[in-house]
């Protein structure tokens, strides 16, 4: 097998957070001896200026992508796989068999062609359906110098989208994303740099960096093909990332794990079907929350504000916010755990003041010992 990649050993534009979800199913990531930065200590922001600081009862790890991608690439060098530093520019159908020409000249026929080159990547479109400008994510940000351990995110009244900042070793991933079709580079950035000085992030001298991001709408969703006759689409290039929280590492890795499976089983057809019922059908339904996410309103005022004034006072809502952190909530069930948690939650506010003191009225969650994965 060849693996091309085009830039090794670069700094691919992203937050590099890798949630419990992904911590759990690849355990050599919290494990790794190469750098990266593990934190519980996490902050949300509400639009108006609300917030709940609390202690992660799981881990989250955060990677520079050069480490990451560097990580990776070993793993697949070891197991067998040839990289080669150059970029593909030509795929060229041949009876039963592709073509690939590289930028350096070379000519490599293959039997089946994965498509892994990321959200921008010009090879998908004789494939499959280009992108929409609602699949995609606008994203901006800087790589600020500095040292932190508090991963801190902030939404914003009337905005499909949110701030980050994300602390890994020696700087800090500061940025913003928001739906392309509905934002501007204007707007994001004017956002993001009212975000980072009330926090104190410095974006003198700090790399910049802007990406975009595809993430499915449900319309897209109904015409995506992820796989035809020689040829598979994962990570990125597919559109395979949260739509909520843009979260695309686990969903990149995933899809490449269930290709392998289908590959290795001769089964190539199997692998459309695979990623559905492993995580596409959570991503699809996904799609349809994004909305009311991001723009609607609970109880009076906008969902991330209440949301985040509830787990401020609630451990229940603390508890509901983690899940969605770490991924293990599903989408499916998003709508009847919010009802069912803020009964709960006006429960545990009628006895908050019977407790004495240390209730959790400051948003700060109790550790608990022996979490797998800590
Ligand atoms: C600003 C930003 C922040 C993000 N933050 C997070 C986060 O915190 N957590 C998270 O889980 N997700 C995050 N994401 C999403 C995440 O970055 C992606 O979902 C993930 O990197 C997808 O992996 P991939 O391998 O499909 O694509 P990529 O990571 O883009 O990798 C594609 C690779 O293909 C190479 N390539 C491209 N074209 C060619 C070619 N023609 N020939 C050879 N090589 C080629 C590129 O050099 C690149 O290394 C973020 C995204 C952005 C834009």
């Amino acid at each position: 097998m060849v693996l091309f990649e085009e830039r090794i050993g670069w700094e691919k534009p992203c937050g590099g957070g890798l949630p419990y979800k992904v911590l759990d199913r690849y355990p050599f990531l919290l494990d790794a001896v190469e750098p990266h930065f593990v934190t519980r200590e996490c902050e949300f922001v509400a639009g108006n200026g609300d917030a709940a600081r609390f202690t992660m009862r799981r881990p989250l790890a955060i990677y520079s992508r050069a480490v990451l991608n560097g990580l990776l690439l070993d793993r697949a060098r070891r197991v067998g796989a040839e990289i080669a530093a150059d970029r593909v520019i030509e795929l060229q159908r041949m009876s039963d068999r592709w073509q690939l020409r590289t930028r350096q000249g070379g000519l490599h026929a293959c039997d089946h062609v994965v498509i892994a080159a990321g959200g921008r990547t010009t090879l998908r479109r004789q494939l499959a359906p280009a992108f929409k400008p609602e699949d995609l994510l606008l994203t901006f940000g800087y790589f600020v110098p500095g040292c932190d351990d508090l991963l801190r995110v902030q939404f914003f009244h009337g905005f499909e989208g949110y701030a980050w900042a994300f602390p890994r070793p020696g700087h800090l991933s500061v940025g913003i994303a928001a739906n392309a079709g509905q934002s501007t580079m204007a707007d994001l950035k004017e956002r993001l740099h009212g975000f980072m000085r009330q926090y104190g992030y410095d974006s003198k001298e700090a790399p910049v960096f802007s990406h975009v991001l595809p993430v499915l709408s449900r319309r897209s969703w109904k015409q995506m093909r992820l796989a035809g006759d020689g040829w598979s689409l994962v990570g990125d290039a597919a559109g395979l990332a949260d739509p909520i929280t843009g979260e695309g590492i686990y969903f990149a890795m995933r899809s490449g794990e269930l290709l392998a499976d289908c590959l290795a089983e001769n089964a190539p057809d199997a692998y459309p079907g695979r990623v559905w019922s492993d995580f596409g059908s959570r991503l699809a339904f996904g799609a349809l929350l994004t909305h009311p996410f991001y723009l609607g309103n609970f109880l009076g005022l906008p969902s991330t504000t209440r949301m985040i004034q509830l787990a401020r006072r609630t451990a229940v809502f603390r508890d509901l916010l983690q899940d969605l952190i770490d991924g293990l909530q599903s989408y499916q069930t998003l709508a009847p755990r919010v009802c069912w948690s803020f009964i709960r939650a006006l429960a545990e506010m009628a006895i908050e003041p019977f407790r004495g003191s240390g209730s959790g009225t400051n948003g700060a969650a109790p550790r608990e010992a022996g979490i797998p994965g800590a």
